[in-house]
């Protein structure tokens, strides 16, 4: 088994054992294979030990990664970092699910492209549920504002909240609740499905919390 291959078996056996503390099913978490900055070649071996969600920080990287794996085809790509609206168009053809939006601007810009490309591209709106200055992510008080902005995308279809913690784990747990309190808020898990929270440091939390979708990297590729 590669290096990868096995980090890859212990992050799903973490998955399957905080599933299990929290009687769900573990088919209701997906886990989100996060590349950034890592090669080509391992995202292929961790392609070949069953993994099939990838997460990508940057557009330009993505662009790239996209073309060097496009025999993959069953491969979904997922964005997670701050996405810039002019890279909008770049992004939006490529991937399975944008997990970052976070204004009003980027949300026409995503659906302007995904209807000039007759698809619906799912999104998740990202929650600064902390307030954290140095963050990005909607604030709470912009939420209801961004959801109906969403709303009135043809090429859009709103799945869910995403938001990164602090890394101090009991003040992430307080993140989690707060945006699972923020989903019940805004229309519960029918309106908003998914919830894309939890890293390789506090996976097990975020699943206790709700999670759908964890993000992790260092955990499977090793050190960045
Ligand atoms: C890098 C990154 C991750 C993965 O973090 P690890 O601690 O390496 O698991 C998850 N989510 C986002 C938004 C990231 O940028």
């Amino acid at each position: 088994m590669s290096e990868i291959a096995e980090r890859l078996a212990g992050v799903r056996a973490r998955i399957e054992g905080a599933s299990a503390r929290s009687s769900r099913d573990p088919g209701s978490v997906r886990l989100i294979a996060v590349s950034k900055t890592k090669p080509a070649a391992a995202i292929r071996e961790a392609y070949a030990a069953g993994q099939r969600d990838f997460g990508e920080n940057y557009a330009q990287e993505l662009v790239q990664k996209a073309a060097e794996l496009d025999d993959l085809t069953d491969l979904r790509w997922h964005f997670i970092g701050h996405l810039q609206s002019n890279k909008a168009k770049d992004v939006a053809p490529l991937v399975h699910l944008v997990h970052t939006v976070d204004s009003q601007r980027l949300a026409q810009e995503l659906g302007k492209r995904a209807s000039k490309d007759g698809r619906t591209l799912a999104v998740l709106v990202e929650v600064n549920v902390g307030g954290e200055a140095q963050k990005h992510g909607a604030s709470k008080e912009e939420l209801p504002k961004l959801i109906e902005a969403i709303d009135a995308q043809p090429g859009l279809a709103l799945r869910g909240l995403m938001t990164i913690p602090p890394h101090d784990v009991f003040e992430a747990r307080r993140a989690f609740e707060a945006l699972a309190a923020l989903r019940d808020r805004h229309g519960g898990s029918e309106k908003l499905p998914e919830l894309s929270m939890g890293m390789s440091d506090d996976l097990e939390v975020a699943i206790a919390s709700g999670a759908t979708l964890v993000r992790v990297g260092t955990a499977i590729f090793g050190a960045r």
